[in-house]
């Protein structure tokens, strides 16, 4: 192996331990820690383990937990009232709508209805355009993650050419638009791209996030290039990403493992979010 390994569970341990602090501080200053309301709508197992981490995550950090489960039959109406008497509580420093919605919930609307200085997940229409003009604030946990693991390994980013492979509206999307804010020039790929193998070995920084497993090979990396691998696959084996990783950790320069890469990073950074809403809910600015 060539590559130098980005660890992301110590990476995560350290942004955890950070706002553990972070927490303790802002509890002794204003007398309250910071919260997080999840907000999960139905049975599906895969979010209930989501949330279940997401809430262990926050108890571990010093924060308050404020779940919500709600049934999946509930109404778009009485969602709307309890995004509403979450976003009111002052306690309540983010809030946290589990992603897929039951049928028959409009799900933008929802999201939408979320305080853009409570949007911890950082998907409302406001937050994302805050990202588009580069703006402070909340920032998508998964592509911020993705942001603090290339900074933790020193990878250059001002002017380096960075490949995003997908556009998806949680990952691929905001990834580029935060790249591209740390002035690296910036292409994103997708399913329709021609020639992937050409344009992602022009990347300097190629960062992976379209769900097909071993996805990229030798033939996609050049020499040296730092391969952030974000998708996250359940096999036989146990976890597996995007990247055929034996192969590619062979001419890569750096790599993030799967598991221990990106995966831990994302509920570090909605515990950094929360904090940061919190803190800037206390100096009285509304937008985070
Ligand atoms: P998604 O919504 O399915 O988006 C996938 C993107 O990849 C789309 O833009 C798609 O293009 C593109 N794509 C699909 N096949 C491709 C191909 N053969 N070549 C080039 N591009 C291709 O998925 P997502 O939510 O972004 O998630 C991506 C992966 O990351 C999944 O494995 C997911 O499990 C994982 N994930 C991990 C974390 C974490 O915490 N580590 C968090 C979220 C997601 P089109 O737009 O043209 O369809």
């Amino acid at each position: 192996v060539t590559a130098q390994l980005v660890d992301g569970t110590a990476v995560a341990r350290q942004v955890r331990e950070d706002v553990a602090k972070g927490v303790a501080e802002l509890a002794a200053a204003r007398g309250t820690p910071p919260g997080l309301a999840t907000v999960l709508i139905g049975d599906d197992p895969a979010s209930e383990v989501y949330v279940r981490n997401k809430r262990r995550a926050c108890t571990a950090a010093g924060m308050q937990d404020f779940h919500r489960h709600l049934p999946a039959d509930i109404t778009q109406e009485e969602v709307v009232a309890l995004v509403d008497e979450l976003a009111a509580d002052p306690d309540v420093s983010g809030i946290l709508l589990q992603l897929p919605l039951p049928k028959g919930l409009d799900r933008f609307a929802l999201v939408d209805r979320i305080p853009p200085a409570k949007d911890v997940d950082g998907l409302t229409t406001l937050s994302r355009g805050l990202l588009a003009r580069d703006l402070p604030g909340l920032r998508p946990c998964t592509p911020a993650g993705v942001i603090k693991l290339i900074d933790a390994a020193r990878i250059p980013l001002e002017g380096a050419a960075a490949v995003v492979v997908g556009r998806s509206e949680l990952v691929g999307h905001p990834a580029a638009e935060l790249l591209l804010s740390r002035r690296a020039t910036v292409t994103i790929a997708h399913s329709h791209t021609r020639d992937l193998a050409k344009v992602t070995r022009q990347a300097d920084v190629l960062v992976v996030a379209a769900g097909v497993p071993g996805l990229i090979t030798t033939a996609h990396v050049k020499p040296g290039t730092a391969v952030i691998d974000v998708g996250i696959h359940r096999t036989d084996s146990g976890l597996t990403g995007d990247v055929a990783y034996n192969e590619v950790a062979e001419v890569a320069g750096w790599i993030t493992p799967v598991p221990g890469g990106v995966g831990p990073m994302t509920i570090a950074m909605l515990l950094a979010n929360t904090l940061t809403a919190a803190t800037m809910q206390a100096a009285g600015d509304d937008r985070a």
